[in-house]
């Protein structure tokens, strides 16, 4: 069975999640050195069988150059799956988050664009489907709220939509996968991915 394996800079900080064929080119290609292995799992490449990578290290650092794809998906995940507004987090029995009672809301309206679908950001004229302006919001919030902007509708978004940063893509990446045991020491201590079910992320 394949694994996924976490990439961590040369400083150690975790980077990415890569798919094990990936790790495994990092080592041959003396990119990366092996730090932890899945206990008694080999992997093979062409001329030879190796420990399966769970955790490596690059050798030279990297500067976060990842850039997140602007979707449905990557909008509920930088949320947290939390609902901006009211903070609800919707769960399935099995905990994980249940995406059908989350919503993206546009947080200045649709309907107050201006005749070129845009609406002023910070100053700046911007789509008003951008990073900045939608928001993971619970079918009550957006209900409530409708075609107004949070001041109209008397409600107050918990932290402002921004553009993902590298952290939230590392972030993304862990939430698609169930976190291995042999990871755990490399997620610093507190992290939201680290204890993601329980963490309060509106402190
Ligand atoms: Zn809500």
């Amino acid at each position: 069975m394949s694994r996924t394996v976490l990439v961590l800079n040369a400083d150690y900080t975790p980077l990415r999640v890569v798919p094990w064929q990936r790790a495994i080119g990092m080592l041959l290609d003396d990119k990366a050195s092996m730090v932890e292995s899945y206990a008694g799992r080999m992997v093979r490449s062409t001329s030879q069988s190796l420990p399966h990578p769970a955790v490596v290290a690059l050798h030279r650092y990297s500067r976060f150059r990842n850039r997140v794809r602007f979707n449905r998906a990557n909008v509920l995940a930088r949320d947290g799956y939390t609902c901006l507004y009211c903070g609800t987090k919707p769960r399935r029995p099995s905990g994980h988050p249940d995406l059908r009672q989350l919503t993206i809301d546009h947080v200045v309206p649709r309907a107050h664009a201006d005749d070129r679908g845009q609406i002023l950001v910070s100053g700046e004229r911007r789509p008003v489907t951008c990073w900045e302006n939608v928001a993971s919001a619970c079918g009550a919030c957006n209900g409530t709220k409708a075609d107004r902007t949070p001041e109209q509708a008397r409600m107050r978004l918990r932290r402002p939509p921004r553009v993902p940063t590298a952290l939230d893509v590392l972030w993304m990446a862990l939430f698609s996968v169930s976190i291995p045991d042999e990871w755990r020491d490399f997620l610093p201590e507190g992290s939201p991915w680290r204890n993601y079910w329980t963490a309060e992320l509106d402190a």
